[in-house]
Order: structure tokens, then C-alpha cells, then sequence
């Protein structure tokens, strides 16, 4: 994959809100990243940051109370926010399909596998129902489950089987970009394991980008190209994944690691919770959003935001939003 080709997601300032009693909620604040063709970018941070929405929001998949009140989400260069009903419709599953944690119980439960992954082909494809279902069978081998599952319904698979098959419906049109939002929490650790794993082979395979939400940090540095973490509906740092881990610069990126479990055993960190809790997103400080929890907060902080740049002594592409590091005076 070249490092230059032009991105195949270019998200820009994109701003969501959901509408409640105590005003508009911001739960993503002008965030901005690109995913290059057949990249997978990582996305983590605790829960509530605003991941979910920000998955929702690539496919227009969000529903009421949320409101995308700014931004752009340009995939191939067309912004999907700008596109009609129709044009939306063609883009979802085609170009951009989506996996989230409980899409096993999102299966319908009186069809067959079948007719679930067959209606997705033929609502996009002309194709003939035998070619459908030869498709789908194709599919249900692809993503481990077996072809001989397909008269099966639903509630005759296990929870890892039924995530497989969410899998290869967000597969069958072969899109180009897959967001997969935590897609395998739901699962015990061995099936977690072997769905990844198999996610990954086919990654390789057939090529799509992948934009990959989790709130496990150790998990998502073996998976994904680059990570990026957000705190309170803001992207705080970001670089490949494992310059991430290796040499994590933001206070909020460091207690998210000091905070999981350490698998690979490179790190000394004992265990331990991140204390305090995020500001509320219908109020967000001035400044860093995270200086109330920070240990190195200074009055800078707690006034200035500080914005996303290179650090010193990295990379040029780790990037973080923290005045322990050089801010330069109305840089962006
Ligand atoms: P994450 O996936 O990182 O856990 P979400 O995107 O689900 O976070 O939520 C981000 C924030 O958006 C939450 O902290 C909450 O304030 C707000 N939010 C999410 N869903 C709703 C909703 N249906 N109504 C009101 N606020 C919501
Ligand atoms: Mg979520």
C-alpha cells in the first residue's frame, strides 16, 4: 500500500449531536482523519468518547436523537453527507459496511441465513437467486461458518457463528471500507481470537480499509496500521500502532495502557484504573478536556485547547494534543 495514495476516507471537522433535554450533546467535536485504500486504522478510547457515533456516522447510519450538525465525510471524494436518500442507499454495504457488537442479534429471526445474505446481493446486484445463493454460500465459507449453514436460522448458531455471519453480510458486496465497531466484545476470548484472526486473512485478501473501534488498545496495536485515540469526542493522539504503545505521549493515551492488560509483556505497568471521570459533553471545559483527570495539568491547560501536532523526537505522523509538548502559538 503505498504511504501516498490518495486517501479513500477523508473525514474533516466532522461534528455530531445528540439532541436531549439539557441541550445539544457533542458527542464528536470536530474530528478529522484519513484511511488510505486498504488501510486499518485503529480507533480506541474509553466508553462514551463517542467511537459508536462516529461508526454510525460513515454510513449515515445514525438515527434521531443525533444530528451531524458539521463537517464532511468525503469517501472517493464525494461527501456522503451531501448525498440524498437514494445515493445513500448505494453507498451503505457497497462501499462502506458496517459491524457492530451486537449485530448477531441484529439477524432476522424467522429467515434462513440464506434469504439474510441472499436479499443484501439482490437488493444491490442483478443477479439471478441461484447466483445469490451460490454467492452466499461462497460467503459463509469464507467467514468459517461453511456453506452447509445456510438453511440454518439464526437461533440454531452459536453467538460467534451469528457474528460471523453479520460479518459476511457486511461482506457481500465487497465495499471497499468495513467499519467493524467492537465487533467481537459480545464474544468469549477464543472465539474473539479466532473471528480476528480470520478477519484479518480476509482483509488481506480481498483488500477493503478497515476502520476498527475498540477500547482495547492491546488488541487493536495487533490488528490495525495506526491508531487513533479519542477522549470526550475529540481525537487526542495518534500514530502507527505500535510507536503508540511503545512511546504513547498523551496523559489520557498513557492511563488507557496503564489501565489494560499488559498481553505482550513489554511494559512494567501494573494494572490500574484511570481515576475520575470524562467532563459532561453538554458542557466541555474550556482547554483540555482531559486536564481535570491529568496529574501534569497546568493553568495552560485548563484554558488553551491544545491542538493536534508532531511531537518532538517522533515520528512526523505520531501526532498529540497536549501543552507538555511544544504548542506552537495559533497553530492548528
Ligand atoms: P462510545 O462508542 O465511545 O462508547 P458513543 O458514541 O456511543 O460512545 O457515545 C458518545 C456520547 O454520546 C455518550 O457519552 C453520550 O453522551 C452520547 N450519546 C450516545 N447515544 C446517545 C443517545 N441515544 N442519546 C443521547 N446521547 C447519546
Ligand atoms: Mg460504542
Amino acid at each position: 500500500m503505498p504511504a501516498d495514495s490518495e486517501p479513500l476516507l477523508d473525514v474533516r471537522d466532522l461534528t455530531v449531536a445528540y439532541e436531549s433535554e439539557r441541550g445539544m450533546v457533542t458527542a464528536v467535536d470536530r474530528v478529522s482523519f484519513t484511511l488510505r485504500p486498504g488501510e486499518i486504522l485503529g480507533l480506541a478510547g474509553e466508553s462514551g468518547c463517542g467511537k459508536s457515533t462516529i461508526a454510525l456516522a460513515l454510513p449515515r447510519l445514525l438515527r434521531s436523537p443525533a444530528v451531524i450538525t458539521g463537517g464532511q465525510v468525503l469517501f472517493d471524494g464525494k461527501d456522503v453527507l451531501d448525498l440524498d436518500d437514494r445515493a445513500i442507499r448505494s453507498v451503505r454495504w457497497r462501499d462502506i459496511s458496517l459491524v457492530f457488537q451486537n449485530a448477531m442479534n441484529a439477524l432476522n429471526p424467522v429467515l434462513r441465513l440464506s434469504s439474510q445474505i441472499t436479499d443484501v446481493i439482490r437488493t444491490h446486484d442483478k443477479v439471478s437467486a441461484g447466483e445469490a445463493r451460490a454467492r452466499a454460500g461462497e460467503l459463509l465459507d469464507m467467514v468459517g461458518i461453511g456453506r452447509d449453514r445456510l438453511s440454518s436460522y439464526p437461533h440454531q448458531l452459536s453467538g460467534g457463528m451469528r457474528q460471523r455471519a453479520a460479518i459476511a453480510i457486511a461482506l457481500a458486496l465487497r465495499p471497499r471500507l468495513v467499519v467493524l465497531d467492537e465487533p467481537t466484545t459480545a464474544l468469549d476470548v477464543v472465539v474473539q481470537r479466532e473471528i480476528l484472526d480470520e478477519l484479518r486473512l480476509l482483509q488481506g485478501r480481498l483488500g477493503f480499509a478497515v476502520l476498527f473501534v475498540s477500547h482495547d488498545l492491546e488488541l487493536l496495536a495487533e490488528f490495525t496500521d495506526r491508531i487513533a485515540i479519542m477522549y470526550a469526542g475529540r481525537i487526542v493522539e495518534w500514530a502507527p500502532s505500535l510507536p503508540l504503545l511503545d512511546r504513547a505521549a498523551h496523559p489520557y493515551t498513557r492511563g488507557l495502557l496503564a489501565a489494560s492488560p499488559d498481553l505482550r509483556g513489554t511494559r512494567a505497568a501494573t494494572r490500574q484504573g484511570l481515576p475520575g471521570t470524562p467532563p459532561d459533553l453538554a458542557d466541555p471545559p474550556p482547554g483540555c478536556r482531559f486536564a481535570q483527570r491529568c496529574e501534569h495539568a497546568t493553568e495552560v491547560c485548563r484554558g488553551t485547547e491544545p491542538v493536534l501536532l508532531p511531537l518532538p523526537d517522533a515520528a512526523p505522523s505520531h501526532v498529540a494534543a497536549c501543552h507538555l509538548y511544544p504548542q506552537e502559538v495559533g497553530a492548528r
